[in-house]
């Protein structure tokens, strides 16, 4: 048993190299895997995510897991997964790690907790207020509302709370969602028009501990949404449940929102996280070094934390494209290869030129669609639109002419481009969350 547990890491990182297993496969996969017991001949590993993943591991990685176990340890086990449902049915090697193992569905991702958290000036405050509300929940600040910038931190700091209540007391019941699930979830129960389905919801909602609800922004303008939330936040609030909220603004400035609701937002306390130094990025990069167990010059962080300043998903994403290039096609990260491959990450030194193609580029990479698909003839809405923003922003964020623009645009003319500007501009006044996407988006062309 020690030795499997001391070997683990060592063995899932071998059978990701000799099995060619990709980073994103190895995440959701591989790494959450954990050593369950040891009966007999049997090798147990318990899969904590969701049981649609079981089959499909098991069919994926037994062999590979055996063959992999042989090889690094001699022993030849027999490979059995199993689910966090069966965890009653075979005892764990410790009770202590079975108490632990929680088979509530939270929709907690395992990497966001407190140890892999860095703490800088940026979020101090916020992340001590999120230490205090993990250690009592419901008594200090509720609700804690933490806001800020797009990739600060804000949910990897609210679901540590999650893991740190759930590794404290196990039986407490802690759920997470996004703002936009919860939309979802009510549209769905109030499409199906029963009073089942929304009793469900309300058992749902209603029966937790702590509820931390993500992006509480794009609530904003669904009334039923807004309603059903604010009937949840008063049960949970006077039964002393702990709510833990995040926006990408103060409720000050989430003007078109109903009063009611904001004044409750302000009823606990407010924390914002804000742009790391140079030093807590540098500590970040490292933090993830150490995580991923693969380590570059010092020269090359310093030229990532020097470059990328105002989004830690950023930050993160510079360093796994050197990692996947280093495990994926063998190469040797240098200098000179770091700068190569992170020019489209990293806006150098001086704030970068914002050049209508610059725009387009960030434009399509936001939703997903290639620089080729914008300038294309289609008029698909999932193409049109980004299109249509880009013209948008190429008018708002650059010097260039319509017609430069248009040009750009797959030889547009002056019509299509004032037409698309003004549909843009209209939505922008109109729509709080279409507002939000546009403000993002800017960040991500210009973030100074
Ligand atoms: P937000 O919710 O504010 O958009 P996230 O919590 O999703 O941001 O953070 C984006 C990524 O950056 C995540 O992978 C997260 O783990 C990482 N991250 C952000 N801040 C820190 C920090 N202080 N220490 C370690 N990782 C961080
Ligand atoms: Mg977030």
């Amino acid at each position: 048993m020690e030795l499997i547990l001391q070997k683990w890491e060592e063995i899932l990182k071998t059978v990701k190299e000799e099995y060619d297993v990709a980073d994103v496969a190895f995440e959701s996969w591989l790494r959450p895997l954990q050593v369950y017991n040891i009966i007999g001949s049997t090798l147990y590993i318990l899969i904590t995510s969701e049981q649609i993943l079981l089959s499909y591991v098991k069919k994926k990685f037994t062999l590979p897991l055996k063959v992999v176990i042989a090889e690094i340890t001699g022993i030849d086990y027999d490979i059995e997964f199993i689910g966090t449902d069966q965890t009653g049915r075979i005892k764990s090697y410790n009770n202590i790690n079975s108490k632990n193992i929680n088979s509530q569905n939270t929709n907690l991702n395992p990497n966001y907790t407190f140890e892999t958290f860095v703490v800088g000036k940026n979020n101090s405050f916020a992340h001590a207020a999120c230490l205090a509300v993990a250690d009592s929940p419901g008594e200090v600040y509720n609700p804690l509302y933490i806001y800020g910038g797009p990739g600060l931190g804000k949910t990897h700091l609210i679901q540590s709370i999650g893991h740190f209540i759930l590794q404290q007391k196990p039986d407490k019941k802690v759920l997470y969602v996004t703002s936009e699930e919860f939309t979802n979830e009510v549209i769905d129960s109030i499409r199906n028009g029963n009073a089942m389905a929304m009793n469900k919801l309300r058992e749902k909602y209603r029966t937790v501990d702590i509820l931390m609800i993500d992006d509480v922004q794009f609530i904003i303008g669904k009334e039923s949404t807004q309603e059903e939330f604010f009937h949840t936040f008063n049960v949970l609030h006077s039964a002393g449940k702990q709510i833990v909220l995040t926006s990408d603004k103060p409720p000050k400035d989430m003007e078109t929102l109903e009063e009611r609701i904001r004044s409750r937002f302000e009823w606990g306390l407010l924390a914002d996280v804000g742009y790391p130094d140079y030093e807590t990025r540098m500590a970040i990069l490292r933090r993830k070094e150490d995580i991923d167990g693969f380590f570059l010059d010092d020269d090359i962080l310093d030229y990532i934390a020097t470059n990328i300043k105002s989004n830690v998903r950023e930050l993160e994403g510079a360093l796994n494209k050197l990692l996947a290039l280093s495990n994926l096609e063998h190469k040797n990260i240098t200098m000179e290869v770091a700068i190569e491959e992170l020019q489209n990450i990293i806006s150098p030194d001086k704030p970068r030129e914002v050049t209508p193609q610059l725009v387009i580029e960030i434009v399509a990479e936001h939703f997903n669609i290639s620089t080729d698909q914008m300038i294309s003839k289609t008029r698909i809405n999932d193409i049109a639109k980004p299109r249509q923003i880009a013209m948008y922003l190429c008018k708002n964020m650059t010097s260039a002419p319509l017609d430069t623009i248009g040009a750009l645009l797959g030889g547009r003319d002056h019509s299509t481009i004032i037409y698309g500007i003004k549909k843009i501009t209209d939505e922008y006044a109109k729509d709080e969350n279409f507002h939000h996407l546009i403000e993002t988006i800017k960040k991500k062309i210009n973030p100074n």
